[in-house]
C-alpha cells in the first residue's frame, strides 16, 4: 500500500495520473468515497464514488472504511473492500488522501510506503489552487490555512517530495517506488 498525501492543491492528482502511465509500477488507484459535489469532467466510480451524507454515514457505521476524514465541509474515505480487493490480486494500491486520513492509515498499515508531496512555497500553492478555478474564495482560504497546518506533518512520512515541476516530482516518486518494489520482491 502506498500512502500519497500532501496539502490540497499541491498537485497530487496530476502526479498520480503521470505515475499510472508506468505499467511496471503495477499501480491501482484506490477510488475514494466522498460527499463533495462532482466537479466538471469527474466520473462516478473513476475519480470518486460520489454519495450523499446519509449513505456516507451508513458506510462509517458499518465499518466499511479503512480511514475517513471531514475535509473542509465534506467527507472523504477509503472503502476497505475496493482497496483490499486490488491488493489481493497483487496490485500496488495507491491512496491519494489528505493528512488526517493518512495518519489513520499510517497507524494501521505499518508496512505501507508513505510519501508526502509539498509545494515549493505557500505562495505557489495559492497560485495553483487559484489556477484550478474550482473553489470559491472562502473555500480557497480555508484550504490554504489547512495547508499551513499540515506541512509540519511531513515528518511522519517515509519520503518527502517537493513538487517543483511535475516531471521532477514524478521522476523522484518513480525512483522511490521502484526501490520499494525491489526491496519487497
Ligand atoms: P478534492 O476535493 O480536491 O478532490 O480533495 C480534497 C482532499 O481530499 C485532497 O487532499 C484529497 O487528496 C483528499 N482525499 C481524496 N480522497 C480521500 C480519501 O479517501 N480519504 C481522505 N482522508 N482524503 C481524501
Amino acid at each position: 500500500m502506498i500512502i500519497f498525501s500532501g496539502p490540497s492543491g499541491v498537485g497530487k492528482g496530476t502526479i498520480c495520473q503521470e505515475l499510472f502511465k508506468y505499467k511496471e509500477l503495477n499501480l491501482a488507484y484506490s477510488v475514494s468515497m466522498t460527499t463533495r459535489e462532482k466537479r466538471q469532467g469527474e466520473v462516478n466510480g473513476v475519480n470518486y464514488f460520489f454519495v450523499d451524507l446519509p449513505t456516507f454515514e451508513a458506510v462509517i457505521k458499518n465499518d466499511e472504511l479503512l480511514e475517513y476524514a471531514d475535509f473542509v465541509g465534506n467527507y472523504y474515505g477509503t472503502p476497505k473492500s475496493y482497496c483490499f480487493d486490488k491488493i489481493n490480486v497483487g496490485k500496488n494500491v495507491l491512496l491519494e488522501i489528505e493528512v488526517q486520513g493518512a495518519t489513520q492509515v499510517l497507524e494501521k498499515i505499518t508496512d505501507a510506503v508513505s510519501i508526502f508531496l509539498i509545494p515549493p512555497s505557500l505562495e505557489e500553492l495559492e497560485n495553483r489552487i487559484r489556477g484550478r478555478k474550482s473553489e470559491s474564495e472562502e473555500i480557497l482560504q480555508e484550504r490554504l490555512e489547512k495547508a499551513a497546518d499540515e506541512l509540519p506533518l511531513q515528518n511522519n512520512y517515509n519520503y518527502v517530495v517537493v513538487n517543483n515541476t511535475v516531471e521532477q516530482a514524478v521522476t523522484e516518486i518513480k525512483a522511490i517506488l521502484r526501490q520499494e518494489i525491489a526491496k519487497r520482491s
